[in-house]
């Protein structure tokens, strides 16, 4: 990654993955720390608890917060979604998540919905290959 360049880096993790992203924030918390991190309100609590990254939290997830994220999206202001949903138990808000995931398409946001794609996509970032990104969302 250019010095400098920093990304917008949103998090959402469903109960049962919560522990799993909050490991995964630990690992690779040295790299997240250069970056500006979202979350909805939960997983954003949990994570900022376990490895002190700061975070900006949005509602829950059952309250809108995944809505929130995806206003962001929608704006073209995010530039990583780390999405670690449960692919067994149907969540209530559902429908959102489906358009979460239409939203990064629409804007080629770089998506992960599970822990071995986030692990490729975060090692990208630190590689620059996400550059690119601070070019269609400036960040200063
Ligand atoms: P939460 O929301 O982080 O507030 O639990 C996540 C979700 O269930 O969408």
């Amino acid at each position: 990654m250019k010095d400098g360049v920093f990304m917008n880096i949103a998090l959402i993790a469903h109960d049962s993955k919560k522990e799993l992203m909050t490991q995964f924030c630990i690992a690779y918390c040295g790299i997240l720390s250069h970056h500006n991190l979202c979350a909805t309100g939960t997983t954003g609590r949990i994570v900022a608890d376990a490895t002190g990254l700061e975070i900006k939290k949005y509602m829950s997830g059952t309250q809108g917060g995944d809505q929130q994220i995806g206003a962001r999206i929608a704006c073209n202001e995010i530039d990583l979604l780390l999405f670690f949903r449960d692919p067994l138990n149907a969540k209530p808000h559902e429908p959102n998540e489906a358009n979460l995931l239409r939203l990064c398409d629409v804007h080629n946001v770089p998506v992960a919905t599970n822990i071995a794609t986030a692990e490729s996509l975060v090692r990208g970032l630190e590689r620059g290959d996400l550059d690119w990104r601070d070019i269609v969302n400036p960040k200063k």
